[in-house]
């Protein structure tokens, strides 16, 4: 089965019972026994669920890969896979990291004994020199937020892999559309449903897919015994928003390249982060892992002035301003205030997150209609 058929009938059968030809959403807390003990397969909602189930399996053979675990958002998956460690162990991550990924990291797995490093990995010959006996895991976020670097995941795996060490890819960004981390060689991809899976900012939601037989059963049993699952309602919303995946990924793809074209130009803008960029540092290693450079572009204003930075962003028509990305709506957001306004201005400012840092999710609108809201808004008064 090819991508476009998969995103609509992975994992989904109609219903056995009615036909119906979308999934049900089975919102139930528990199924009926013939007899203690003798059930369908299906015996309480936080361990089974029929929605959960369908949506596993798709997610599953999106990425290519055997076994696929919902959880209640990103970061409750995120806990799972941290929740396969030991006190002692030591996880190695891209510096440049989601802030909810840096801070369950740093806030609370710290607190039980598993030592986290960040370090740059878009030299992945940079990493050999971190890894030593203790490391479990290598954490790897491409393309990142919001520099937009590239890390090339083959190269860390070559690496990981001499030494049994696992890598995980969150995938949130490129989605399987443009990016398999699992064909690459990874052990595990990650998602923020809530993004571009999901695509239509109404269900916050993670996913785990791998093939490792012992691992998913050790992260199946933290799904059922943690608890933090993702509902059926969600489920069915993410089954629904996953039909259109490769067609929204598609377009997002063409408008950013066409915005960031279009920014490059402009007289006002300073840098542009793109990976589909010729003289973008990674752009060779996008060209080799991503079918296409996605939807998120970032870039900066001549001057660099915080407040002209901010009135600007207050003139958007179509890229309003919030946190969050992957929806087919645009977004704008500003991170020196917004999601890195935690850390400290001269170490944002080091790693190139200026104080004009606009990020854009760039959606699914008329090309046109998005170039001229960015024009308008940065016409000089
Ligand atoms: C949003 C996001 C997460 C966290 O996901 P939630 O669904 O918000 O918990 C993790 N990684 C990346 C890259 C994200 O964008």
């Amino acid at each position: 089965m090819k991508f476009a058929t998969k995103t609509i009938h992975a994992g989904i059968t109609p219903d056995p019972t009615t036909g119906a030809i979308m999934t049900p959403i089975y919102q139930t807390t528990t199924y009926v026994q013939q007899a203690p003990g003798e059930h369908k397969g299906y015996e309480y909602s936080r361990s089974q669920n029929p929605t959960r189930d369908a949506l596993q399996k798709n997610l599953a053979a999106l990425e290519n890969g055997k076994y696929g675990l919902c959880f209640a958002s990103g970061l409750a998956a995120t806990d799972a896979v941290l929740k396969t460690l030991s006190p002692g162990d030591e996880v190695l991550s891209t510096n440049d990291l989601y802030g909810g990924t840096y801070r369950i990291f740093t806030k609370i797995f710290m607190q039980y004994g598993l030592k986290f490093t960040f370090i740059t990995m878009t030299d992945a010959g940079l990493l050999e020199q971190y890894i030593n006996e203790n490391t479990k895991l290598i954490w790897v976020e491409t393309p990142t937020n919001p520099m937009m670097h590239i890390i090339d995941i083959r190269a860390v795996v070559k690496l990981a892999k001499k030494r049994n060490i696992k890598v995980v890819v969150d995938n949130t960004f490129a989605t399987p559309y443009l990016q398999r981390p699992l064909d690459l060689g990874a052990d595990l991809a990650m998602h923020s449903v809530t993004k571009y899976l999901g695509g239509h900012s109404d269900v916050i939601m993670g996913a785990l897919v791998l093939d490792d037989d012992n691992w998913a059963q050790e992260l199946e049993f933290i799904q059922n015994a943690s608890g933090a699952i993702s509902g059926p309602q969600d489920c069915f919303l993410a089954l629904r928003g996953i039909k259109t995946l490769h067609l929204r990924m598609q377009r997002h793809s063409e408008n950013a390249a066409a915005v960031a074209c279009a920014l490059r130009e402009h007289q006002r803008v300073d840098k542009v982060y793109w990976p589909g960029f010729e003289d973008h540092p990674n752009h060779e290693i996008a060209k080799q892992q991503m079918d296409a450079f996605g939807g998120m572009i970032s870039f900066t204003l001549k001057g660099d002035d915080v407040e002209e930075t901010k009135k600007l962003m207050q003139k958007f028509k179509y890229f309003q301003l919030a946190e969050s990305l992957g929806g087919v709506e645009s977004l704008c957001g500003h991170p020196a205030t917004m999601t890195h306004a935690s850390i400290p201005r001269e170490e944002r400012i080091k790693s190139g997150l200026l104080d004009s840092l606009i990020r854009l999710s760039v959606g699914i609108e008329d090309k046109e209609d998005l170039i001229d809201d960015l024009n308008q808004a940065l016409r000089e008064r």
